[in-house]
């Protein structure tokens, strides 16, 4: 809640100063580093205040030696099974016509990937993805087949859909008049980057998307190159935010790609938005998207469309949510 009252004090704040120029000097002007920071072992990075739940769930096993694939998916797995948080898995805010509908991805340091969309009555679909990456020849499946290969995988159905959840829909049903734009103040992502003892990268995205979306919509989130991407020589990237202008941009490859190409973990995260912000043709207020970054060295940036984006971290020596710098201020 902390998360969602700051971000919509900075929407509200938002006629939104521009820091023009270079994204290196928007980031200064922001607050932020042009550099970034590096970390030695295990790491742990996710999106939000709640990412912190989720590093705490799978640091144990991370810290012990645990492979950094195990960890993303005991992190989603958490936050998918908190019923008070309104934006994944059980306890999700339907879509408008009362669907709670889930998108969730997983991908390994070899390049493996897996990932589920539009799916349905499943408590983890990150798990989901995670077997059709192990046991299918596919990365990706959507809707009633991907709600009938978990059946037949062992998965239980579940009704996502909490009593709170239905109340809060119910409410919006009443007042709202839907266009199907961005409802920005009703959405998020757990999205969550690891490296293991051993030098692995792995990262998970998992959400019930944006709040009474239309039926059918599919974000960002288990998009593989969109909200994630891990080259396990390069590094790894993840989103959250209005996933529409993710996906156009391709941001997760995007940063990775800049890294590859010589860029810091910061710098990387910092061009990704600020394509977005290039691009936006809409007005900044209603646009927010953050990208976390981890390198194959341990080095981390990250950095978003508008303040009120953070990140949690999680190392031997670290557990802290931080604000992430981002590329339009309120001053
Ligand atoms: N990216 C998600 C979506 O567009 C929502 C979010 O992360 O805020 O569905």
């Amino acid at each position: 809640m902390t998360t969602r009252r700051r971000f919509i004090r900075a929407c509200a704040l938002a006629g939104a100063a521009v820091s023009s120029g270079h994204p290196d000097t928007a980031a200064r002007e922001a607050g932020g580093t042009a550099g970034g920071e590096r970390h030695e072992g295990p790491i742990l990075l996710s999106t939000w205040d709640f990412g912190q739940a989720a590093n705490a769930t799978a640091w144990p096993a991370l810290a012990a030696g645990g492979a950094a694939l195990d960890a993303v998916e005991a992190g989603a797995r958490q936050a998918e099974a908190d019923p008070d948080n309104r934006t994944v898995g059980l306890g999700g805010l339907p879509d408008r016509d009362g669907h709670v509908t889930l998108d969730a991805c997983i991908m390994d340091h070899q390049g493996r990937a897996g990932s589920v969309c539009f799916l349905e009555g499943i408590l983890h679909p990150v798990s989901v993805a995670r077997r059709v990456m192990e046991a299918t020849p596919h990365v990706m499946l959507a809707g009633q087949g991907a709600r009938r290969f978990a059946l037949a995988e062992g998965f239980a159905s579940a009704d996502l859909l909490t009593d709170e959840a239905r109340r809060e829909w119910e409410e919006w049903r009443r007042t709202a008049e839907y266009r199907p734009r961005a409802n920005r103040e009703r959405h998020d992502t757990l999205s969550i980057l690891a490296r293991d003892r051993d030098g692995r990268l792995a990262g998970a995205c998992t959400t019930s998307g944006m709040s009474y979306k239309m039926h059918g919509r599919i974000g960002d989130s288990p998009i593989i190159g969109a909200a994630l991407y891990v080259d396990g020589a390069v590094g790894a990237a993840c989103a959250t935010g209005h996933g529409e202008f993710v996906m156009r941009t391709l941001g997760s490859f995007l940063v990775v790609e800049l890294m590859r190409q010589g860029r810091s973990a910061q710098t990387a995260c910092e061009e990704a938005v600020d394509r977005i912000a290039r691009g936006l043709g809409a007005d900044p207020a209603e646009v927010q998207v953050g990208y976390l970054a981890m390198s194959a060295t341990g080095e981390v940036g990250g950095h978003a469309v508008q303040p009120g984006f953070q990140r949690a971290l999680r190392t031997a020596r670290i557990d802290t949510v931080d604000d992430v710098p981002s590329r339009f201020t309120t001053r």
